[in-house]
């Protein structure tokens, strides 16, 4: 029989005396830079503050892509501008016109 291993202090990476504080997980939070959001003021620290801030700027700052007109190469944000210009500038497309919403009912009487 080999002994030796019951010889080896089976305490490794045990605190002694339990008075000490226990080693933190990872490094301390203050060991981290504080990151800034360079769009607004918002700031990040500890562990995930690259990727918090990665996030932070992809949700809130992330520029909508623009759709552009492709008759004339005008670009708008959103679809129903988009919609609404080539209606009126481009009228050569024939776009339908909305549906006007009429609630029935509220049909010219002739009055
Ligand atoms: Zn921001
Ligand atoms: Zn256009």
């Amino acid at each position: 029989m080999d002994n030796v291993i019951d010889n080896i202090d089976p305490t490794c990476g045990v605190v002694p005396g339990g008075g000490a504080k226990p080693a933190a997980f990872g490094p301390n939070e203050n060991d981290f830079p504080i990151l800034s959001c360079a769009e607004c003021d918002t700031t990040f620290s500890g562990v995930w503050a690259t990727g918090n801030l990665r996030r932070h700027v992809k949700l809130k700052h992330v520029e909508t892509p623009l759709l552009s007109c492709d008759v004339c190469g005008r670009q708008l944000q959103r679809k129903d501008a988009m919609l609404k210009h080539r209606r009126d500038r481009h009228p050569e497309l024939n776009i339908p016109a909305p549906v006007p919403r009429k609630r029935p009912g509220e049909l010219d009487r002739g009055d």
